[in-house]
């Protein structure tokens, strides 16, 4: 079946703004219970459910003429097939306004009125300073317990330093790697050999593979009908069905074929070298202690190596402990706590025995400046 469009009037409704009488069919122009002819107050509608054509052909002519005018004098809606009101008998060239005018008046009217009783709804500041105040508060006193500290008087009890400088030699090895990845000076090669080092995917041709795929195929038709309704304004709809069908579809599946590529494995040689070469290699490393305020580096022995190298110092490490203990029994930290601190502290400072001022936190511990750390006792070792 091809497409179809049907076009039919069905009746509107209307109620009577005087006595209240509800459902009255478009046709009818003066209320049936107490006689007010309709005016520029009712609205057409269409009732749900309960749809009734219009098979009079004059009633037909007239709904299609168009949309009632409304009396310019006593507000009676009349049918433009009517040259004259109904009411007063006033003619329709004097009419201001039809049906549909009227309407749209009233629901600027009523749009105007929304815009202007409905408060616009603000932003509630109170509430959201409220909460900004609390959470606010909240961080600045956990902050503030955080970073609240007192200060403690402590004995330094012991201070130890120690320095580290290793030595690295100039000397011959013996090795074997890749001929790119050798390295060292004054290379002997002494042995090379091909060896795999990596594998690599390379095409040797094609075969056929089969596989499922789905596709889509047509099964038929169905009907699909939609209706759409316009108002003639004068107390019926126009309501337009329009008819198609639509081709329905299914999936299945289907085995296919396919050419794909086949890979085999091929190795990629490389060149291994079995060398002597020369580097400064770690030799030995030299080490000074001491349990007091003036740290000494240690003296560095300097030999010679292959070709006569002199020996390299390589990257001195230096360590400065301090242990306090806490003077004043009554006061909030531990007895006892060490750190390991910066030079220029250590030697100008934490002098053995002195007392010093430290602020300690809300933990017991004193608090750390820069370059410093604290060092967690273990108790077996005590
Ligand atoms: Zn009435
Ligand atoms: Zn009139």
């Amino acid at each position: 079946m091809a497409k179809t469009v049907v076009e039919e009037l069905v009746y509107e409704y209307w109620d009577c703004d005087k006595c209240g009488q509800k459902e009255i069919r478009g046709d009818i122009r003066t209320c049936p219970s107490c006689g007010n002819a309709r005016n520029e107050n009712i609205k057409f509608y269409r009732l749900e459910g309960k749809e009734e054509k219009v098979e009079d052909k004059t009633q037909v002519d007239k709904f299609k003429a168009g949309a009632d005018w409304l009396c310019s004098f006593c507000e009676t809606l009349n049918s433009v097939t009517d040259n004259n009101c109904l009411s007063c008998g006033a003619s329709q060239e004097s009419s201001k306004k039809n049906y549909f005018q009227v309407q749209k008046e009233k629901e600027l009217k009523i749009a105007k009125k929304v815009e202007t009783t409905e408060p616009k709804k603000s932003f509630n500041w109170k509430k959201f300073s409220i909460w900004a105040v609390a959470i606010l508060g909240s961080c600045i006193t956990s902050l503030y317990f955080l970073g609240k500290t007192h200060n403690v008087t402590f004995q330094v009890v012991d201070v130890a330093w120690e320095r580290t400088i290793p030595v690295n030699r100039y000397t011959t090895f013996e090795e074997t790697n890749w001929e790119d990845e050798i390295k060292g000076e004054d290379i002997v090669k002494l042995k090379s050999i091909q060896e795999i080092r990596s594998y690599e995917d390379r095409q040797v041709g094609t075969k056929t593979e089969s596989y499922t795929d789905t596709e889509q195929y047509k099964t038929g038709s169905r009907r699909e009908c939609s209706t759409s309704y316009e108002s003639t304004g004068s107390g019926a709809s126009k309501k337009v069905t329009t008819c198609d069908d639509v081709p329905t579809y299914s999936s299945r599946t289907v085995r296919k074929t396919r050419e794909v590529p086949v890979y085999q494995k091929f190795p990629i040689y490389g060149t291994k070298v079995t060398y002597k070469a020369n580097k400064y290699i770690y030799l030995r490393e030299f080490t000074l202690k001491g349990r007091d305020n003036e740290p000494k580096w240690p003296e560095v022995e300097l030999g010679t190596g292959v070709n006569g190298k002199v020996d390299k110092k390589g990257e001195a490490n230096a360590s400065y402990i301090v242990e306090f203990k806490k003077v004043n029994p009554e006061e909030k930290a531990l007895d006892f706590q060490k750190i390991k601190t910066t030079e220029e502290k250590f030697r100008n400072f934490y002098i053995l025995n002195q007392s010093v001022i430290r602020p300690v936190d809300i933990f017991d511990q004193i608090v750390l400046e820069s370059g410093e750390e604290r060092i967690e006792e273990k108790k077996e070792e005590k």
